[in-house]
């Protein structure tokens, strides 16, 4: 297994691997990139087939994360942690102390946070083994949950789409549709509710769609139909790589905004997007609303007025974002990978940036 000629390395600046024998804990961190400071990105604990998907997902996500965090406007860099393993079966304390005591060994160039397969409570067992994580300030808003505040980030830059788009900042009658109406989705239809839009929901949970029909007022429709829809605007709030041949070829929408990572399949989608004449929010600076949330509860002193405005410039990059893709003729995917780029001062070597442009994950 290659490293530095790996298709996913980017000039990560490192790559750490670690086992424990007794606790039975294989991990890896990646850091891509800290010129912005210190890399601040989750914990992913998921039982990969081999080492080598463990490695190109750790590779993806903390490049994404730079790209993320420097859009966001924060002092991070990029960074990312996957423990190899089944979250239900072989998570315990002692594995999740472990990996505090990993994260040690890097001496605060990379500091955790919650994700997919691990909790707030998870947070806390790390804690207790290193200084170096963040996600469980119980001070925060909705103690260490980012969730609310993604949901909010999503909705500023969704109305900053709908401006751009239609020219408009008042969402009555606004038709929306919401893929995923779990910890984010749902409360961004709250948002757009209490805003006067129209909402047509579809998850994979029945008790999800019941509780969005009977507390938004929404309209259910199947996980096939939301692509048909004859409406305004989509909203992905469940999976990635939901922006693909088939379901662009079927949208109707003039704009997609939604928190989901990685929505487009490939780069060349977000071409395909414009072509269309689909508006789109490019995933990483619209979703930025839980790492800024993040950031704050790890610097201490989180004061909800500060974040709720950090998460609000969303609005103003996304207009940035925007403007330059109609000034250039560029994907808005394309112009916020620049942005970012400019941001954190990468230079590739491994070919121009528009190479690795859309390849973005976070
Ligand atoms: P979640 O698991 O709470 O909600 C996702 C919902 O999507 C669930 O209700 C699930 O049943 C539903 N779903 C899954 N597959 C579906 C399908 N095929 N069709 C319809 N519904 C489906 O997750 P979340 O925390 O709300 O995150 C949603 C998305 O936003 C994810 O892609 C996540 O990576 C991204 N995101 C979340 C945050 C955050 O703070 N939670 C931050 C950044 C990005």
């Amino acid at each position: 297994m290659s490293i530095f000629s790996h298709s996913a390395y980017d000039k990560h600046e490192q790559v750490a691997f670690y086992q424990d024998a007794k606790s039975g804990l294989k991990a890896i961190i990646a850091v891509h990139n800290t010129n912005l400071g210190p890399s601040l990105g989750g914990c992913r604990m998921w039982p990969y087939a081999d080492d080598g998907e463990a490695l190109n997902d750790v590779l993806r996500l903390s490049r994404g994360m730079t790209y993320k965090s420097a859009m966001a406007g924060l002092k991070l860099g990029g960074g990312k942690s996957v423990i190899i393993g089944d979250p239900r079966k072989e998570k315990t304390p002692e594995l999740l102390r472990a990996m505090g005591e990993f994260i040690n060994t890097l001496g605060g160039r990379y500091i955790t946070a919650e994700d997919s397969g691990t909790s707030v409570a998870d947070m806390s067992v790390i804690g207790e083994t290193t200084e170096y994580v963040s996600g469980l300030f119980a001070g925060s808003e909705y103690g260490g949950d980012p969730s609310p505040s993604t949901a909010y980030g999503v909705f500023v830059g969704l109305k900053a789409a709908v401006e751009h788009r239609w020219g408009k900042t008042d969402l009555t009658g606004l038709k929306v549709s919401i893929q995923g109406v779990g910890n984010v989705g749902f409360r961004l239809g709250k948002l757009l509710k209490d805003a006067g839009a129209e909402l047509f929901v579809t998850d994979i949970f029945q008790d999800n769609i019941d509780r969005a029909v009977i507390e938004l007022g929404a309209i259910a429709v199947t996980a096939e139909e939301i692509f048909d829809l004859d409406v305004d605007l989509f909203a992905p709030c469940a999976m990635g790589a939901i922006l693909n041949d088939d379901t662009i070829s079927r949208l109707k929408v003039g704009a997609v905004a939604g928190a989901a990572n990685n929505q487009l399949a490939e780069e060349r989608h977000a071409a395909a997007l414009r072509e269309k004449g689909i508006l789109y929010a490019p995933d990483y600076v619209i979703n930025a609303g839980g790492i800024i949330d993040v950031y704050y509860q790890q610097k201490g002193d989180y004061d909800a007025n500060e974040v709720r405005a950090h998460i609000e410039e969303i609005g103003n990059t996304m207009k940035e974002v925007f403007v330059r893709a109609d000034e250039t003729g560029e994907t808005t995917a394309h112009v916020a990978d620049r942005i970012a780029e400019e941001r954190f001062g990468h230079h590739s070597v491994t070919g121009s940036s528009e190479n690795k442009s859309g390849t973005v994950a976070a």
